[in-house]
This record gives C-alpha cells, structure tokens and sequence, in this order.
C-alpha cells in the first residue's frame, strides 16, 4: 500500500517537472579487460533473461530471482547462468517488456494492425533502476559503477548535468561498439518569464515550418548514399553468421544514428528557439500518419515533423492546438470570408477584401489567430516595433542552425 501511495506522489510530483536525458559515455580508454568482459557478459544475459520471460505464459509468472535460464542453441536448449545481471536488472526487464506487451493489447484493441514481440537476437539496452541502488555516480570523479562490477567506470559528459537536477532512472547502452548510459533527471518547471508574445506556425512538405512572422524554415536530411550502399550490400550476403555482415551491419548502425542525431539537432535546436521566445504557441494538430501515407512520405520521414509537434506540445510556456479541421488556408484572416485555393496557388488574395499575403504565412496567421481567441487572450496589445525586433532576432537564431534553410518572404522561392 505504501508503495501505492509512494508512486502516486512521484507520479503527482513529476507533473511540474521536466524531464530530460542525458547521453554520457563509457571512456573505452579506461576499462580494464574484466570490465569490457563484464560489460558484454551484461548484455548477453540481458537478452537470455528478456527471451526467457517472453516464453512464459504469463510475463508476471517471470522469476526475477532466476539464477540459471534456459538458452536455445541451434535446436535444442541448453541451461546458461546469470552471473551479472542483478535482480533489480531483472525486475526492470520484466517490466519494460510487461509495459510494451501491454500497450501491443491496446493497439489491438485500437483495431491497429500489430505483430507479435519477437525472441531478440541482441539487446542494446539495460535499464538502471534508481540512483544508488543499481548505479551510482560520482560527480567529482567523474566515474560511474555499476551494480556487480568492481571497477568505477570513467564517463565522459557527466558534468553536463546540472546541480539542480534530480536523478532517477538510467539506462546502459551499446551503440556499435561503444558503451553510454542515459541518465534520466527531473527539474522543476520554473516559469520562466517571457513576455506576452505569440506565434502561429503551419507545417508543410515543401516548407517544414512557417511561421506567423513572415519566416520560413526548410529542411531535408535524406538517407545518405553510404547508407543506401550498405543496405544493398548486406542484403547480399548468403551466409546469415558471416562476420564481414556483421561489421557492415555495425557500420550502417552507426550511419543511421548520425542522420539520426542530424535531424535531432535540428528538431531540438527549432523547438527551443520557438519556445523560449514566444510564449502562446498555436499549431494545427496535423495527421502526419495521413501524410505519410500519401505522395509526401517520404519528405516527412526525412523531417521529422511528427517529432516536432510533440515536442511543441510539451516544451512550449503555453501550447495552443488548433483542431486540424480548422480551414486555415482557406480563410482570410482580415474579413473572414473563406476561398478554396489550387494546390499550385502560392498567393493568397480575398475575393471580399483584397487582402493578399503568402499562401503558408496566411495559414500560419489564421492558426495563431484562431489559437489565442479559443483561449481567449488579447491580440490588440501588440507593439509593432517590439514584434519586429522579436522576429529578426529568432530569424538570426534559426538562421545559426546547420543543414536548414531560413527565409523571409522575399528570399525564399515563390
Ligand atoms: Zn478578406
């Protein structure tokens, strides 16, 4: 009951918190051969705990306490110890593949089409329960021991964290061959204080992002060539255990995650400079699962909008969503009056008032507007001035992200 009580609380608490993760990595440099043998051993067993409760029945009959598993080997099984995998690592497993069975029940009753969770051939990552129990850190020295391992591990990036911050959670991570902990923290949300600044923002194919100021962000990172190339070459291999596939295999990992980690910088860079600048910020809830469907996905995939979104929920001051079945491209935002517009059509221009505007910065304007007067907040306080002062400030922002395009009306291409 105790425990109830307990999570009900943390639970309570972490709403006025953030969350953020931090990535510091395992000096290779620094470990000593028992330490890397320990490491790996980790993770094999890591899966053969993972595979033996995914064959219960039941995933809650799975026996944390379990010291020896049954492992397949070619047809037949045979019995492997658990020598490192300690019982909170087990517990933490159990319930990791507990939650994804669970929401796998959900989907299916959502009528999604769904597979069913397959035995792994490899596990890339072991949840850390809590501080001080299955980690622990030490700041000053910059080393972090893991539960069962004699030797404090030095990290790399452990000083990024903020005092503040609170601990909880963490996970150990192989990434081709190098090894990283995500350290999960918490901090108070503090109200920061922005002023009382707005902006609608309309997301697109063509252009990702345009913003109610007049400012236009564009951005593609598509699969690398080298990608590409791997691809097609592990395809080829016959032998399925041959080793050459498995440092290619390794090597496309490690392409894919920096294309990854390209549109993650982008995304993150975008989402902050938005949030910390404008405090009202009014979207459209877009369908991006229907967009992905249709002749664009590939582009979105490319961008990551979907992520961006998300993201904007939870990190602006004050998120505004516009129902997706609002006609922002259709109506004006200075009479009202709605105007179906061709697809090929880049200019707006009312049949009632005249008002003419750029087709993405209209939509952007109509969804702030309709943003702040579903939540009932004034517009007619705006300084001018200060709003331009604002607006070229976040373009020179934007404009000091790598691999996007940022322009103003004029400069982008009409
Ligand atoms: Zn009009």
């Amino acid at each position: 009951m105790n425990n109830i009580i307990a999570r009900k609380l943390t639970v309570e608490k972490r709403k006025l918190q953030t969350c953020k993760v931090f990535e510091v990595k395992i000096d290779k440099s620094k470990l000593s051969q028992k330490s890397l043998k320990h490491l790996n051993k980790l993770f094999l067993e890591a899966k053969w705990f993972y595979n033996y409760c995914l064959s219960q029945k039941n995933v809650n009959d799975s026996n944390t306490k379990i010291k020896i598993v049954p492992v397949k080997v070619k047809e037949v099984f045979e019995n492997r110890k658990l020598n490192t995998l300690r019982s909170g690592m087990k517990q933490a497993i159990k319930t990791r593949l507990f939650n994804s069975l669970s929401s796998l029940k959900s989907l299916k009753k959502n009528k999604h089409k769904i597979g069913k969770l397959q035995f792994k051939n490899r596990i890339n990552s072991i949840p850390l329960k809590q501080l001080n129990n299955t980690y622990y850190l030490n700041f000053d020295k910059q080393t972090i021991r893991i539960q069962g391992m004699k030797q404090k591990l030095k990290v790399i990036g452990l000083k990024q964290i903020p005092e503040n911050y609170e601990i909880a959670n963490a996970n150990l991570i192989r990434k081709t061959d190098n090894y990283y902990i995500h350290i999960i923290t918490f901090q108070n949300k503090v109200n920061e204080i922005i002023p009382e600044t707005s902006i609608g923002i309309d997301f697109g194919c063509q252009t990702q992002l345009t913003l109610s100021n007049g400012i236009k962000i564009e951005f593609q990172i598509p699969i690398s060539k080298k990608l590409k190339k791997l691809d097609r070459k592990i395809m080829k291999y016959n032998r399925p255990k041959s080793k050459n596939k498995y440092k290619d295999q390794l090597k496309r990992e490690k392409e894919y995650n920096k294309i990854a980690n390209k549109k993650k910088d982008i995304r993150n860079k975008i989402v902050n400079i938005l949030t910390k600048n404008y405090k009202y910020v009014c979207f459209q809830d877009e369908n991006i699962k229907a967009w992905q469907a249709g002749r664009h996905g590939k582009k979105i995939q490319n961008t990551g909008i979907g992520g961006i979104i998300s993201d904007l929920k939870h990190k602006s001051v004050t998120p505004i969503k516009v129902s997706r079945f609002f006609p922002s491209t259709q109506l004006c935002p200075n009479c009202g009056t709605k105007r179906k517009l061709k697809l090929e059509e880049r200019t707006y221009i009312c049949n009632n008032c005249n008002y003419t505007n750029d087709r993405d910065i209209k939509s952007a304007i109509c969804i702030e507007r309709e943003g702040l007067k579903n939540s009932k907040i004034p517009v007619d306080y705006r300084n001018s001035k200060t709003e331009e002062i604002l607006t070229s400030t976040v373009f020179n922002l934007l404009n000091k992200i790598d691999n996007i395009k940022v322009g103003k009306l004029e400069s982008l291409s009409q």
